[in-house]
């Protein structure tokens, strides 16, 4: 019997996993496939917490401030590659070369430097997919206005033979060469061979993602300029990395990972839970626990089904906040359908309609799950899968 199970394992169901395991929990997480980190920009944006935590059923206000700021410490403590502020936000670029603020980003993204810069000099790795050195060099001259941009092509022959059968070279695939010997050695060679400058210039990367990599780190911590990585369009290395991240910890503390396969439902009995039920070729197998969690990721991440005019909940088919109207034909305005979810009391434990009932008591349900919030126009996508995660796994 697992002191806990939790079904998904995107951010918020490993965030679960490892607080539970750091507790000592015997915990299995079930998890159908990676979850959407694998598609962010890899840093984690919190929103306006002051002004979230007045909504009064947004997952922040359940949680009330102190534990949306213990989570964010708790993050850092685990991952000092990553860095955040309680008090003021963090800069990054974005894959076009526009700043914009986050939460808690990773330390290479961190854009400090280019505010006392005097020259930038852009990285164009040759044939990078999505990659747009013009664009990015007219938003960093808005940006930084101080500044003069120098865009500084270069190719490698790794994928040279990519480039003769036109097969395009994506972020991620430059991103696992940096990440291996040859490429390691390659970079070092190429920033050496940059022209030797004073502190005022700063070198701007794509596709390096240098969180969680000690080689790289050591090549960036030996040039005689910072060298600031840039964000990429989805799929994302930074993301990735941290998805890995998160999965190695939780190993690492005991934690057991069933990956590829769903939960199909969970038996209960007066309102505890008892088994999971996972889908397999043979026989449905079931995996007993005291406690339960469903991190299922909502509409994106399977573990709410939506067609034009229903939503359903995939495991328990438990009832959904579903608004009047779902979507909004202003071009970038808030889409009403992004707050459909479960509605929860301040154990994230889920309640009926008019939130009295508790239906599960050995039930909580986080990240994306949770009804009332928006993660594109709050911005604090990362925020509540990890504040929610956390507490979860304190409560496991
Ligand atoms: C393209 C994109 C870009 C984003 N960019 C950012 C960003 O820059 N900053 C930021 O803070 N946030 C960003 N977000 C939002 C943020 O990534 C999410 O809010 C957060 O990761 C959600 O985490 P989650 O664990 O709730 O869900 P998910 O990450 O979706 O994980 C849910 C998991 O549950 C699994 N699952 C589903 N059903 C079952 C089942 N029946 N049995 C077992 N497993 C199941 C899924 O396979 C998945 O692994 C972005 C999201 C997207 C989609």
């Amino acid at each position: 019997m697992w002191d806990g199970i939790i079904i998904g394992g995107g951010l918020a169901g490993l965030t679960a996993g490892i607080r539970a395991a750091e507790r000592g929990k015997q915990i299995l997480i079930i998890s159908e496939g990676a979850g959407s980190l694998t598609y962010s920009s890899g840093a984690l944006d919190f929103g306006d917490v002051g002004q979230l935590l007045s909504h009064e059923d947004h997952p922040y206000a359940l949680l009330g401030e102190t534990v949306v700021h213990a989570g964010m410490e708790w993050f850092q403590n685990l991952f000092p590659d990553y860095r955040g502020s309680w008090s003021e936000f963090q800069e990054i670029l974005t894959p076009l070369g526009a700043p914009r603020k986050a939460g808690i980003v990773p330390r290479s993204h961190n854009t400090e430097p280019l505010k006392n810069a005097k020259v930038i000099i852009l990285m164009a790795p040759y044939g990078l997919k999505d990659f747009f050195p013009e664009i990015i060099k007219t938003n960093l001259l808005k940006a930084y206005p101080q500044c003069e941009v120098e865009i500084f092509p270069f190719r490698t022959g790794t994928f040279e033979s990519w480039h003769t059968i036109g097969k395009p070279v994506t972020g991620m695939d430059y991103t696992k060469y940096w990440q291996s010997q040859p490429g390691v050695s390659e970079l070092k060679r190429l920033l050496d061979s940059l022209p030797q400058t004073s502190g005022e210039t700063v070198i701007l990367f794509p596709g390096l993602a240098a969180a969680f990599c000690e080689p790289l780190k050591e090549v960036l911590a030996g040039t005689p300029f910072p060298v600031i990585e840039m964000t990429s369009f989805p799929p994302s290395a930074c993301g990735h990395n941290l998805y890995s991240a998160l999965k190695q910890k939780f190993k690492s503390l005991g934690g057991e990972l069933l990956t590829g396969t769903g939960v199909q439902s969970i038996e209960s009995h007066n309102k505890v839970c008892s088994r999971a039920i996972v889908r397999s070729k043979g026989r449905p197998t079931a995996f007993s626990a005291d406690s339960f969690i469903l991190a299922t990721g909502g509409i994106f991440g399977g573990g709410i089904e939506a067609t034009a005019d229903t939503a359903q909940e995939t495991v328990l088919g438990l009832p959904l906040y579903v608004p009047a109207q779902w979507t909004n034909s202003e071009f970038l305005g808030e889409q009403p359908y992004a707050r459909i979810g479960i509605e929860a009391d301040r154990e994230l434990r889920p309640v009926g309609p008019g939130g009295k009932e508790v239906l599960f008591k050995n039930l909580r349900v986080i990240g994306r799950m949770l009804a009332h919030w928006d993660p594109w126009t709050e911005t604090c996508g990362g925020g509540v899968s990890l504040a929610t995660g956390w507490f979860a796994g304190n409560q496991l």
